[in-house]
């Protein structure tokens, strides 16, 4: 049974603008989720999802944390002398 995934809504209350699309076969591919309504789970997405690299439809559709992170997270990089 698949599991239920948060909302497109939730995601972008979390500051998330974008998901990856990641496939059993290693494809992947990052997507802006602006084009999905708020109800939506990203768990409903994964079935409607085919991979351009093997045709599968059971994909696994994640946040995409790594560019969709607040700017707090960037300044932590920059250490500031003393
Ligand atoms: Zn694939």
């Amino acid at each position: 049974m698949r599991r239920q995934k948060i909302t497109f809504g939730e995601m972008r209350e979390m500051g998330l603008r974008r998901v990856l699309v990641y496939c059993h076969c290693g494809h992947h591919v990052a997507l802006e989720a602006d084009r999905w309504p708020d109800e939506m789970r990203l768990s409903d997405l994964e079935p409607r999802f085919v991979c351009r690299g093997c045709g599968s439809r059971d994909a696994d559709v994640r946040p995409d944390f790594e560019t969709g992170k607040p700017p707090l997270s960037v300044r932590s990089t920059h250490k500031l002398p003393g």
